[in-house]
């Protein structure tokens, strides 16, 4: 009998703890917290799993949700990244740039509540046009129930170092660290000093790395960031470099797809042992929905699903450092998504890692308790 001081009971198939083991029994929440797991006989057809992490999203272009994405040639689209994203002439940073914070604002709120309605229980955005575009999405998360990293980086209107170093500096107290472009978008001794800043602030400092061309990996690991983003052209080489830094990947698997820069090695990042996480990234490219990442990964990269299912949950919540949820275990905060085991997608499963992975969407939610 769960005690009388719980304040949520959640009965069914737990995934618990770090190792995912398969319980049948209840969870118990109070204050926020999961106060014990109980191992009970039930007939509750629910599935309880740790909810997503996010770890690479840009909600700021959840304004253009459907750009061309490049020339069709014989019913082929060929894909150009650079007119797309890249700071600042790329598609995505003049309709910013045309954007009304109030629109900003609005549009990112629903990519907000579309990460929870599907799953995700924190997330790590990419925040682009400095200060501001921090001020944006505060406003955006303002009283969603959701755990968050905000990685702004600098505007672009300040051109001069000191101007620059006083911009980054304010971003690092109004953010939770630095997401930026690559190592070879900006000057390399500003990136140096912002790197710099962010450790001293205690601060994260991730960068995208190695996405087209592995040309800027050298300069970006010189940078000792805290995440690195993408990795889709590294090599053997570059990985044990990365391994022997402890620096945590983040890969964006289905974004690499529509951009056309290939598949990261992610076999051979784990082989490296490498903590490796996952994002959607752009919303200009793809939803928010994680369950089409697992589903990828598993079916395209062929990836085990213990391992799929662990890079999108528990690995993103360590690789964020969000040290107070991952799994479903006593202790932890409330980070918990339940699943109707008996919809008409989920009923019979037996192997409910392997199911979840492969087949589960985000219509077989019951609901989202974080
Ligand atoms: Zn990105």
């Amino acid at each position: 009998m769960p005690s009388k001081s719980c304040e949520q009971v959640i009965y069914g198939k737990i995934l618990y703890g770090e190792e995912l083991s398969l319980l049948q029994g209840y969870v118990c929440v109070k204050d926020g917290v999961i106060h014990e797991v109980v191992e009970e006989q039930t007939n509750s057809e629910n599935i309880l799993i740790p909810g997503f992490v996010n770890s690479h999203t840009h909600i700021g272009d959840s304004v253009c949700k459907d750009p061309c994405l490049g020339q069709c040639e014989n019913f082929v689209v060929k894909p150009d990244l650079d007119t797309l994203v890249k700071p600042p002439d790329g598609l995505k940073h003049r309709i910013l740039s045309e954007t009304s914070f109030e629109h900003l604002v609005s549009s990112m709120r629903l990519s907000i509540l579309d990460m929870l309605a599907t799953g995700t229980t924190a997330f790590a955005d990419f925040r682009e046009s400095g200060v501001n575009g921090v001020a944006a999405i505060k406003e955006a998360l303002a009283d969603v129930n959701i755990r968050s990293r905000i990685l702004g980086r600098p505007s672009g209107c300040n051109t001069s170092p000191d101007a620059l170093e006083s911009e980054i500096a304010i971003l690092l107290s109004e953010a939770d660290g630095l997401g930026m472009s690559g190592a070879n978008d900006m000057d390399m001794a500003i990136l140096e000093q912002a790197s710099s800043l962010a450790r001293k602030k205690h601060k994260i400092f991730a960068i995208h790395a190695a996405e087209k061309s592995r040309i800027d990996l050298e300069n970006a690991l010189s940078l000792d960031p805290g995440l690195l983003i993408h990795l889709t052209q590294a090599d053997k080489t570059d990985l044990k470099a990365v391994s022997s830094a402890s620096i945590p990947v983040a890969v964006c698997p289905r974004s690499n797809f529509i951009t056309g820069v290939g598949m990261a090695p992610i076999q051979d990042m784990l082989s490296e042992g490498i903590s490796v996480s996952v994002g959607t990234d752009n919303v200009m490219l793809n939803s928010v929905n994680m369950f089409s990442e697992m589903e990828f990964l598993s079916k395209v990269f062929k990836l085990d699903d213990r391992q799929v299912f662990k890079m999108c949950t528990l690995n993103g919540a360590s690789n964020l450092g969000f040290t107070d949820i991952g799994p479903i275990k006593e202790g932890f905060g409330t980070n918990i998504v339940v699943l109707n085991g008996s919809s008409n997608n989920l009923q019979g499963i037996r192997d409910i890692i392997g199911g979840v992975v492969r087949r589960a969407r985000p219509d077989d939610i019951l609901s989202v308790i974080n």
